[in-house]
């Protein structure tokens, strides 16, 4: 009998307490438990050998002896204590970060439901292509001359753009959704400025916006007012166009917003803006709902970023990569920055890269990046696009609003859906803690989540709906993917409505529990301090 077994270890006993009890080394089967990288190693340990050094002051260094070449001249600069880096063998440091890996979770082991963010199969034939050598390789500084296949790759890419949203230019270098908003911004001031109307500060955002819009008009200069939302979830018209005026430089709107509804006054919001002298930004990050169905630049809108990241696929989490491209209307596009592609009739595609006064660009606000943008996700992209096609697209988005709603409606009468009477959502949908047992809340739903071995979805966001949950399956999930994933949501969710106690400390299989998210984002400790035991053990 092995001591594993001596000590008693029951399948009762799987929790998280009880199993660190049960196995000597606190690790359950596959699921491993890993100490900090410091624990492990030990400063005099190293995974490479050095040859040994003399280590002599400079000044004395002619007096060792030893070939001028072997001599060690760093004077006072050689480091006398102790580098304060954990040495590992290299078997070691393998196993540590890949063990920390399999902690993680991943698009490629199962359904990501995460509102808002778009989580989709990144097809390997994305990757295949992106690895060509004539796209990895090509450096941002070589000659335009050597690089026509990645300009025309961007080139091809921006067209697909500016044809999928009916939009009249299109600037391809933000690096993220984000960015994309401060590019569109900037181009909106830009085009204030240049029509005497710089005093134009205010920019109106609904309440249910994504937090970057606030933030990119705020980063911007402009003061943001919040619009208010109707009790079907969309933008109260009466009251945008009630605050619309002659300090108004535009509004910021998502469509499909954040409640996951298609916000069907959007003509109507543009017109009035218009009128009033403003400019429409629309955050398009949610595009996936409506590729291929809705052109943006039929809703009257200015400005609009496009997450590739999320609408055409492209691998993304963990903070990156991402890329924003921002279409513009024929009133913008001549502030767009910096550099961009343009096709000469001989079919030679120009990097063009300064403002050329007088001629082509004059108006440009300047740059958002050094170089183009981010060239692995427009391959990507256009990968992505061009084995879809105009007909494939289409279908993206169909089959991601009927996923939403059979995610939707699978919970009728599980889950409360704040806006299941304003009709079928669009690519997301949403769900608020009301039916809960008391001391119960979304927490709990998605702590329960991680035991079924899901990533939780969005929770409390949007702000408009309590205890909000907003689950995005996309298009890229099966019927079978979905009735699991809805049978675990409703299994946890039965729980924390019939007051299910162990739910309030669920995750209990998952390596950690419940952290103090909020502590670790506003004082993470990055710097790791040898514990006071161990020095005064030395
Ligand atoms: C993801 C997202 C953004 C921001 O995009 P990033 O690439 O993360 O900067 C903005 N708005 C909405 C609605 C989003 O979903």
């Amino acid at each position: 009998m092995s001591a594993i077994n001596q000590s008693g270890w029951r399948p009762e006993m799987a929790t998280r307490e009880g199993a660190a009890a049960a196995t000597f080394t606190g690790n359950r089967a596959l699921m491993l438990e890993e100490a900090l990288i410091f624990e492990i190693g030990d400063a005099k340990t190293t995974g490479v050998d050095f040859t040994d050094v003399a280590c002599v002051p400079a000044e004395a260094g002619t007096q060792t002896g030893l070939p001028p070449s072997r001599e060690h001249k760093l004077g006072n600069l050689a480091r006398t204590a102790s580098i304060g880096l954990p040495g590992l063998s290299e078997p070691e440091a393998v196993r540590h970060y890949t063990r920390l890996s399999r902690q993680n979770y991943a698009i490629d082991l199962g359904l990501f439901p995460l509102g808002s963010c778009t989580m989709k199969h990144n097809p390997r034939l994305n990757e295949k292509v992106a690895r060509l050598p004539g796209f990895a390789d090509v450096h941002p500084l070589q000659p335009v001359d050597t690089v026509q296949g990645a300009l025309e790759v961007i080139n091809e890419l921006a067209v697909w753009l500016i044809e999928l949203t009916g939009m009249y230019g299109v600037a391809m270098s933000p690096k993220a959704g984000a960015h994309g908003e401060l590019c569109g911004i900037l181009c909106i001031k830009a085009a204030l400025e240049a029509r005497g109307e710089g005093h134009r500060k205010v920019i109106l955002v609904p309440e249910s916006a994504h937090g970057t819009n606030p933030a990119t008009a705020a980063f911007a200069g402009f003061q943001v007012e919040d619009i208010p939302a109707t009790d079907e979830g969309r933008v109260d018209l009466a009251a945008l166009k009630a605050r619309l005026g002659p300090d108004v430089a535009g509004v910021m709107i998502t469509n499909p917003n954040t409640c996951g509804l298609f916000e069907r006054d959007l003509k109507a919001i543009s017109d009035a803006v218009h009128e009033a002298g403003g400019y429409v930004y629309c955050d398009g990050a949610n595009f996936n709902a409506i590729v291929g169905r809705v052109r943006p630049g039929d809703l009257g809108v200015d400005a609009m970023h496009i997450n590739l990241h999320k609408t055409f696929s492209t691998p993304h989490g963990g903070g990156g990569p991402g890329s924003g491209p921002v279409v513009l209307s024929e009133a913008l596009a001549p502030f767009g920055p910096l550099p961009f592609t343009a096709r000469h009739a001989d079919g030679h595609i120009q990097l063009v890269e300064e403002e050329t006064v007088g001629e082509d660009h004059p108006h440009s606000f300047g740059r958002m990046t050094a170089f183009h943008g981010q060239m692995g996700m427009f391959t990507r992209a256009l990968t992505y696009i061009l084995s879809h096609g105009a007909d494939g697209l289409k279908q993206v988005a169909e089959d991601a609003v009927l996923n939403a709603n059979y995610v939707l409606r699978s919970l009728d009468g599980v889950l409360d859906a704040p806006f299941g009477g304003s009709g079928p959502c669009m690519h997301e949908a949403l769900f608020s803690d009301d039916n809960l047992a008391d001391g119960f809340s979304t927490l709990d739903v998605a702590k329960g989540l991680i035991d079924e071995g899901f990533h939780p979805m969005t929770v409390y966001f949007p702000l408009v709906v309590h205890g909000a949950m907003l689950v995005e399956p996309t298009e890229t999930e099966s019927k079978a993917a979905l009735d699991q994933f809805i049978g675990a949501l409703r299994s946890v969710a039965e729980r924390a409505k019939a007051g299910d106690a162990s739910l309030k400390s669920a995750p209990h299989f998952a390596p950690r529990a419940r952290l103090d998210e909020t502590l670790a984002a506003r004082k993470p400790v990055l710097v790791w301090k040898e514990p006071p035991l161990a020095q005064a053990a030395e």
